[in-house]
């Protein structure tokens, strides 16, 4: 059965405050959980400002419904989609650098990574899979049973459809300059793999100009955490075990500021005649990347990265991927086929396995 939004936000719009004290100020606990950016977003903010959760929510829907929302009429996204062929698309300051970064790790990633993946996504019509799986803090641990995973059978493509569907993608293809874009015919842009970092990013920037202690945020697969925690604990993020979503491999202990992403198989899926269609696509073949891993997690300073790190890392495998992420000054985390765990050398101060 299909969920109304509305009772789903009634289910999960939780806020709440508790006073706690640290150092001299009062700090206040204030937490939601709620679904922005088609997947569902749980806050823990300490604050001496109060109740901020409400304007990060904001933060949120702004950046979906104003720029990055490929569905929403009049995002940006959608704009730059439906210009006719050869227009060029003027494009706001904050999506042109966004943009410029995107498409260096496309190149960075030997096309591994494509923002123009949308019309390969659209024929194998992820967005109809079901069900944004979280990430998992210690602090959200009580919303993860309320996550959905979905399996609906669908019709899987043709290999005819997906080889002519690929000759309207290729990020080589679009043209980036003078504060504009310009895609050729048919060609469409997707940020659904940066999205939820960039929206870290926005929440981050916001936080640390407000008086915060600490926060968490999780956004889908990406969490930024900010400041301490109360009581002088590090922050734990808990990696999902991919063929058991409702547990962990294990946790990673972080301290102060920290963009965290997690790109996994079993997000969003469907399982025909026993085999998995997930919905991280490979953009040489238009078939989901099939490297030899179920999920990549990637930990580095900034959100956009972090995710599109995630997603570009996990079509590569794991020896391209690690390389891919060290040269960004990143670290990453890979659960392979057997469900065997490898990750950069200097992830390991982070990670413990349970
Ligand atoms: P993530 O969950 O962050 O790995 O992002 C997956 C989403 O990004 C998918 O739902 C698609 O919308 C899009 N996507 C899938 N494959 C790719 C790819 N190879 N490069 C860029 N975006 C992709
Ligand atoms: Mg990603």
């Amino acid at each position: 059965m299909k969920r109304k939004p509305k009772d789903f936000l009634t289910a999960f719009l939780l806020v709440g405050g508790l006073l706690l004290f640290v150092g001299c100020g009062k700090v206040e606990k204030y937490s939601m959980t709620d679904i922005a950016m088609g997947t569902i977003t749980n806050q823990t903010i300490y604050s001496k400002d109060g109740d901020l959760t409400l304007a990060v929510r904001n933060i949120m829907l702004e950046l979906e419904q104003e720029e990055l929302s490929w569905r929403i009429e009049g995002s940006e996204v959608a704009q730059i989609n439906a210009a006719g062929s050869g227009v060029y698309t003027p494009v706001s300051d904050r999506l042109y650098e966004e943009l410029e970064i995107l498409i260096k790790l496309s190149e960075d990633s030997g096309g591994a990574f494509d923002i123009t993946i949308r019309p390969v996504a659209a024929l194998w019509n992820i967005d109809a899979w079901a069900a944004g799986k979280i990430s998992v803090t210690e602090e959200n641990q009580a919303a993860e049973g309320a996550s959905t995973n979905k399996e609906q059978p669908d019709i899987i493509p043709t290999h005819e459809q997906i080889t002519l569907t690929l000759t309207y993608t290729g990020y080589e293809n679009l043209s980036l300059t003078d504060g504009s874009i310009m895609l050729p015919k048919d060609m469409a842009l997707d940020l659904g793999a940066a999205g939820k970092g960039i929206a870290c990013d926005r929440i981050a920037a916001y936080l640390r100009e407000q008086d915060v202690y600490g926060a968490v945020v999780s956004v889908g697969g990406s969490v930024v955490t900010i400041g301490k925690k109360p009581g002088g604990t590090p922050w734990q993020i808990g990696i999902i075990d991919p063929r058991d979503t409702s547990s962990f491999i294990g946790i990673l202990y972080l301290e102060g500021e920290n963009f965290v992403s997690t790109s996994g198989d079993y997000e969003r899926y469907v399982e025909v005649d026993g085999v998995r269609y997930h919905h991280i696509l490979n953009p040489a073949t238009g078939y989901p990347a099939d490297s030899g891993v179920r999920s990549v997690t990637i930990l580095c300073d900034s959100g956009i990265l972090s995710d599109a790190l995630s997603t570009a890392c996990f079509v590569l495998g794991v020896e391209e991927g690690m390389a891919l992420a060290e040269s960004y000054g990143a670290q990453a985390l890979f659960v392979d086929m057997e469900g065997n765990i490898s990750m950069t050398d200097g992830m390991k101060q982070f990670f413990k396995e349970k």
